[in-house]
């Protein structure tokens, strides 16, 4: 109920015209089961007893025809006209808040299935439920109109009708409980397996994936994984369904058609019959009103029942809302520029592992350095770009910045402070002006200036109307490794943030490209703080400084020269490679 009402609070904050809107519809639709069933039917047979004149009682009977057609026509505009557009701005608003809250989320977040299972299941049940709140709020409240306009019934016909009425609400009442329960961790359980389900179906669509599927058996294992989860899913229906079923079954059949029929029905005949306490005209009324009712009572405590399926998804929103407010606060006014950073005796394990993959590593860069960070694969070089830059912290030692300890709260600020790019990006499906600026304002000057310099502009001459990519767009382009590559140095060269990161940045670029890439880091980026990481040396001894990393210990550092010179890792990495391309490239 808490939850529930909180969400109401929401969208009558944001939506109050809405909301009453929703709310007079609601009682509306709930008006006809009283007036036909119960007010006219009464009318009708009092007026029929006691021989008034029939006009009288076609002027009831156009006057309740009006009333239906008048609610048909108020239900109609607000399903199909105003319901639909107020629906898209509720969900905007959802969309925004769920954007910020992720947006706040670090990358740990993302090692972690729970994170998968909790976000998805808010963003496909938030919209339903939140509607879902405000209807059962509503119904409450037309519920409780209709029970309070048929309550004098109770008070002509008897006690027997409130017990028989009572009874068969408790027994509802007891079987709801667990029936909610149920529904609700079948849900979870549900979404949990359709996630997996969805993956694997969606990786048959993926343009990622094509290549190898049309090569090789993946589909097949892809389809193995995909029948294992319809297994599962499957099995989990059966087993929920078995005991939904059950539940079901005792309380429709005990509570609406055992109590509800049999036994009003043979209440009011004793009534009527035998007692003689019951007057025959007030027999229809008194059977429907109490249906009436009986279904209110059910159908209110049927609804919060329900509210603890939607007050599971509330709960993990409200939390999601929370938490982006609270990393909000706690980032304001911290701003500062990078002049130093220094990672003192820092060591790392991946959160839920328990291998350090970095190891007491000590290092220092200041404002204009150009460093390079080498190491076979897997040593710990992006995990140390990832540390350096704040997205996962420390598990020992210290991130010190302009020599102040760096602290959680300033990691979204720090991190505006980089430009980088990673192996794994890939170009957005957006203008190729989008893909260079990442933003939405672009500054049409700087964006030719460094398409120039790049030598991109001969791919692309028009750049705010070149589509990259074809999923949206037929006419799309294709960018090559390569072309993302001087692309994203374009990025770099545009960006006004003070350190440069490049991972592998010139790995797709032909002997010629690599050469013009780092003459222009040399020249466009002079300055700035920059920091690559590569295994491939043959470009390295364009960083003024290298660090080694092997193990994820820093076992080297120094320029090319003095590492040429200590006779370690580096220089049999540089033997081998040098002998592979410096005899073929020259
Ligand atoms: P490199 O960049 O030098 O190739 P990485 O920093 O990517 O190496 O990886 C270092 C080690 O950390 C590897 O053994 C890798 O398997 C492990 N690793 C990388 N990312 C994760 C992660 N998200 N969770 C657990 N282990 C990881």
């Amino acid at each position: 109920m808490k939850n529930n009402l909180w969400m109401f609070s929401v969208l009558i904050k944001h939506f109050p015209m809405y909301v009453i809107g929703f709310m007079f519809n609601k009682i509306l639709m709930a008006l006809p089961a009283y007036i036909s069933n119960v007010l006219f039917l009464n009318v009708v047979i009092n007026h029929l007893i006691s021989h008034k004149p029939v006009y009288i009682l076609l002027i009831y009977l156009v006057g309740l025809l009006a009333f239906l057609i008048l609610v048909d026509i108020y239900n109609g505009c607000f399903v199909h006209i105003w319901q639909p557009r107020a629906n898209e701005k509720i969900k905007k608003m959802f969309y925004n808040n769920f954007k910020n809250a992720v947006s706040r989320f670090e990358i740990s977040v993302y090692d972690d299935p729970d994170y998968y299972d909790n976000i998805t299941y808010i963003s496909q049940n938030i919209f339903n439920d939140s509607i879902a709140a405000l209807s059962y709020i509503c119904d409450i409240i037309a519920g409780i109109i209709n029970i309070i306009l048929i309550l004098n019934l109770f008070a002509t016909i008897g006690i027997g009708l409130l017990l028989i009425s009572s009874g068969s609400v408790i027994f509802s009442l007891l079987l709801n409980i667990p029936i909610a329960k149920l529904k609700n961790s079948h849900r979870f359980k549900t979404n949990q397996i359709n996630r997996k389900k969805q993956y694997f179906f969606n990786t048959f669509f993926d343009r990622n994936t094509f290549k190898e599927r049309k090569m090789t058996p993946v589909s097949l294992l892809l389809g193995k994984y995909y029948d294992e989860s319809n297994l599962e899913l499957q099995n989990c229906y059966k087993k929920y369904g078995r005991k939904l079923f059950l539940l079901n079954f005792a309380s429709e059949a005990f509570s609406s058609s055992f109590l509800m029929n049999f036994g009003l029905i043979a209440f009011l005949l004793y009534g009527v019959f035998i007692s003689n306490t019951i007057e025959g005209g007030d027999f229809i009324a008194a059977y429907n009103g109490t249906n009436v009712i009986t279904s209110t009572v059910m159908q209110i405590i049927g609804v919060f029942a329900l509210m603890k399926n939607n007050a599971f998804t509330i709960e993990k929103y409200r939390k999601l809302v929370a938490f982006t407010q609270l990393a909000i606060s706690s980032c304001e006014n911290s701003d500062f520029e990078v002049n130093k950073i220094e990672l003192r005796n820092v060591s790392f394990k991946y959160p839920g592992t328990n291998r350090m993959v970095l190891r007491n590593i000590n290092l220092t860069l200041q404002k204009g350095d150009k460093v390079a960070i080498v190491g076979k694969n897997g040593s710990g070089k992006s995990t140390l770009i990832n540390l350096l830059m704040g997205f996962y912290w420390p598990t020992d030692g210290e991130i010190f910045v302009n020599e102040q300890l760096l602290k959680k709260t300033d990691c979204e600020t720090y991190r505006r402070q980089f430009a980088a790019f990673f192996q794994e990006m890939k170009p957005f499906e957006a203008t190729a002006a989008e893909n260079v600026a990442l933003d939405t304002s672009i500054d049409t000057d700087k964006l030719t200036q460094v398409l120039q310099q790049t030598c991109c502009s001969s791919l692309m001459n028009d750049p705010e109307n070149v589509w990259i990519g074809k999923n949206l767009n037929t006419q799309g382009l294709i960018l090559s490794g390569g072309e993302y590559q001087k692309l994203m140095l374009a990025y770099c060269l545009y960006s006004k943030q003070a350190i440069v990161v490049m991972d592998e940045p010139s790995s797709a670029l032909d002997p010629i490209s690599e050469r013009n890439f780092y003459d222009q880091v040399s020249k466009f980026l002079d300055g700035k703080m920059i920091i690559f990481v590569t295994h491939r040396l043959s470009t390295v001894h364009m960083a003024k400084y290298i660090f080694v990393l092997e193990d994820g210990k820093l076992i080297e550092e120094g320029t090319h020269s003095q590492l040429i010179k200590q006779d370690g890792l580096y220089k049999r990495m540089w033997d081998i490679q040098y002998k592979k391309y410096g005899k073929e490239n020259g």
